[in-house]
């Protein structure tokens, strides 16, 4: 039986989705493991720092030494391995910290799980597991028609993407080496609260407060699938515990938009909820299109919703609503990434759709 979780990247967006579910619906402990980079913001994790059950490790998972201290510190049950560079458009203005953390850092991770789960007592040995939480962008881009399955080729376009193909080639690959118990994961695009705010719907939703352009790479017409972050969450929780060991699960939310699309959505939404005396789309802006950008993901998940029983809770309709009003509802956590007065750096919201 599980007892202690490792999460890394547990203070950043979905990362901290895992860890405030864990702490509020398990009796697990949770051990969340971050280097604390730009990305993460520890007040994403409210009240955690008072739970008994909560721990943090603020470690570089590329530093073999210091995760072989908390291996032997916690003796975790599991790890979910979120930790990870996750920003398409800086992986492709500098790929290296993307080669470095989420190739080397899920190999050292990898090698610190593997001496802990060898030296664990059989009983401990067949139950532990090692969770990575991957992409569908590792699948490449679709046309109009069809779906990515946990079968279709690896096919990644970006810096980012290429990365992460790579560090689930190397899980699986611990599996069939070492045994290791592994279970892999490759979701679609989440949104949520506590998302950090170069991303497309944070993003949209802050610049249309401020009454800032809108910027759309593009036609606006790439489609993404997109995956209310709780409902990933729970997704993960129910791979780590019952999934198949050595198995891959595609994660989706069945909401497939054109980022134009999505955009309009929150400007309607804006409309309603923070009305500011003239539409919200007049802000929209094309700006010209990223690099390598792929069309379209579009994820069939039908083996984790018939092995496991995990189906999403939200729409993308009732999951944009709720993202909105918790943005207006909770204004102080996005000045402070803004003002760069959280853990990280100071954002200029640069980034675009
Ligand atoms: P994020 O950028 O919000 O958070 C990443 C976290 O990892 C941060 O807290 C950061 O401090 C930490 N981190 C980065 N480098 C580290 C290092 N070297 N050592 C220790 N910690 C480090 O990312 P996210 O959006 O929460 O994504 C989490 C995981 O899920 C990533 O592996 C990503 O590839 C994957 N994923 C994300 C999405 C999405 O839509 N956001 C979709 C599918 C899969």
């Amino acid at each position: 039986m599980m007892k202690c979780i490792l999460v890394t990247g547990g203070a950043g967006f979905i990362g901290s989705a895992v860890v405030r579910q864990l702490l509020a619906e398990t009796d697990l402990r949770v051990v969340n493991l971050d280097k604390l980079t730009y990305a993460a913001n520890l007040a994403s994790l409210p009240g955690a720092g008072d739970n008994p059950r909560y721990a943090f490790e603020q470690v570089d998972i590329c530093d073999g030494e210091a995760l072989r201290r908390v291996f032997a510190r916690h003796q975790p049950d599991a790890v979910m391995h979120l930790a990870a560079e996750s920003h398409v458009d800086r992986s492709i203005d500098g790929p290296g910290e993307f080669i470095q953390t989420n190739i080397v850092g899920t190999y050292r991770l990898l090698e610190a799980a593997r001496g802990h789960w060898s030296a664990l007592p059989d009983d401990r040995k067949a139950g532990f597991r090692f969770h990575h939480i991957s992409t569908d962008e590792v699948f490449g881009s679709l046309g109009a028609e069809g779906f990515f399955t946990e079968t279709t080729a690896y096919s990644p376009n970006s810096p980012y993407s290429a990365s992460k193909a790579s560090s689930d080639h190397m899980v699986r690959a611990w599996h069939e080496t070492y045994g290791l118990p592994v279970v892999l994961t490759n979701c679609s695009n989440n949104y949520g609260p506590y998302h950090f705010p170069e991303k497309l719907i944070p993003l949209v939703i802050l610049k249309g407060l401020a009454g800032q352009p809108l910027p759309v790479y593009g036609a606006g017409d790439n489609v993404r699938d997109w995956l209310y972050v709780e409902d990933h969450a729970r997704a993960l929780r129910l791979v780590v515990e019952k999934g198949r060991v050595g198995e891959s699960y595609n994660i989706g939310g069945h909401n497939e938009r054109t980022n134009l699309e999505v955009v309009r959505g929150i400007c309607a939404l804006l409309d309603e909820m923070a009305p500011a005396g003239a539409p919200h789309d007049r802000l929209i802006t094309f700006v010209a299109d990223r690099p390598g950008h792929d069309k379209r993901y579009a994820i069939d998940a039908d083996k984790i919703e018939r092995e496991l029983g995990w189906r999403p809770q939200e729409t993308f309709e009732t999951g944009l609503r709720k993202t909105v009003a918790w943005y207006l509802a909770n204004r102080p956590w996005w000045e402070a990434v803004q003002n760069g007065s959280y853990s990280g750096e100071r954002l200029g919201l640069e980034s675009a759709a």
